[in-house]
């Protein structure tokens, strides 16, 4: 008899694993675990959610047209070339899955977004993953492991869960390195944290070049991570190949309405871009001011923190210390990462007791 069984590939996926909502016993945290933001979802936005349940039996609109439009109108792109998902994780594996197959090579950086490795493997791709350099990017290194067979690299900028950033002249160097017929997928979940001299030029590199395609999503500093909506933007060639394979209807009615809505409100995205930038530099500085118990936090400009515990004051033992205190931080050690906690940058309330726990913890550790 021979049994049922899944792909090889398959079975050697590690689950994704997400943010903490609750302790071990079961009490409710505050959630520093997911990068949601901390000012939640605009009004504006919770409105034009709360008119779309009067369609509820209708079936969404299949193409996203008035999503589309307003996301080109906002960045001034092509509307035909705007595609969505049900989160921008849907358009990562839509990615991997339109562009990679078994004996081919799938190409991100240590310490990159753990859903690249489940892309890569989903479709029997070999995942190959680059050096970093002190936790960053290393656009060399990347370059080094491109071989005949690599046909996706995977790059988020910035980076989850290091918050390290490529600068555009790095992006550039690195789309010139990549042969034509490999699919550059620049990630750009937390660009709109940037301040607009920062910007990656992603969207520019990918109105011109045949194989760039940049993802975007909903999640992050705009407040609508429960709705699952992300969009992207490539070549007609590419967009025309990922929409054969996505699911038909893979984004609600009043995930569009909503996201429709929050895509103009530049005064939510300002005000909240202004909050993260200064809680995540005080808390920064709170951690430096650590550093003789062997704290430390990598350069971020995402809407969280990296830090690395290289004194008495072990990761695991901050993770718990806060977790007891009702904050759920995110300890990575299945991705390489078991000195160090990613604390995504909440409210000012929420940054002072964490960084008075973080204090009173290294205290007591001498
Ligand atoms: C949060 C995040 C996403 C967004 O995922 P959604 O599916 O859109 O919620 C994508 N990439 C990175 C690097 C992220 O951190």
């Amino acid at each position: 008899m021979t049994k049922l069984q899944p792909k090889d590939w398959i079975m050697g996926i590690s689950p994704y694993v997400p943010g903490k909502a609750a302790s071990d016993d079961g009490r409710p945290v505050i959630k520093l675990s997911a990068n949601e933001n901390p000012l939640g979802t605009s009004p504006k936005v919770r409105d034009a959610f709360m008119a779309a349940a009067a369609d509820l039996a209708i079936y969404p609109d299949p193409g996203a047209g008035p999503l589309r439009k307003a996301i080109a109108c906002q960045h001034g792109l092509d509307p035909a070339r705007v595609i969505y998902g049900t989160g921008s994780d849907e358009l990562l594996h839509l990615a991997a899955s339109a562009y990679a197959g078994p004996g081919d090579e799938v190409l991100y950086v240590r310490y990159g977004f753990s859903v690249y490795d489940i892309a890569a493997r989903r479709v029997g791709a070999t995942p190959v993953i680059a050096p970093d350099k002190d936790y960053a990017t290393d656009v060399d290194a990347l370059l080094a492991c491109v071989t005949d067979k690599t046909r996706v690299v995977y790059l988020a900028n910035p980076n989850n869960p290091t918050g390290t950033f490529s600068t555009r002249e790095e992006i550039a160097r690195l789309h010139a390195g990549l042969p034509e017929n490999v699919l550059f997928v620049l990630d750009q979940a937390y660009a709109e944290y940037l301040d607009a001299e920062e910007d990656d030029l992603g969207l520019e590199l990918a109105r011109s070049a045949s194989n760039v395609f940049i993802t975007r999503t909903f999640s992050k500093i705009y407040g609508l991570a429960a709705e699952r909506i992300g969009w992207g933007y490539a070549a007609p060639e590419v967009i025309d190949a990922l929409h054969r394979i996505r699911a038909p209807f893979n984004v609600t009615t009043a995930g569009q309405a909503a996201a429709s809505a929050a895509i103009g409100d530049n005064a939510w995205v300002t005000a909240s871009r202004a909050h993260n930038r200064k809680w995540r530099e005080w808390l920064a500085a709170e951690v430096e001011a650590l550093g003789n118990h062997g704290l430390k936090a990598v350069p971020s400009h995402a809407n969280f923190l990296l830090v690395l515990f290289e004194g008495a004051l072990t990761a695991q033992a901050a993770f718990n210390g806060l977790m007891d205190a009702g904050y759920a931080a995110r300890w990575l050690p299945g991705q390489g990462l078991p000195n160090a906690l990613r604390i995504t940058i909440g409210t000012e309330a929420q940054m002072r007791d964490v960084a008075r726990l973080l204090r009173e913890m290294t205290e007591m550790n001498g």
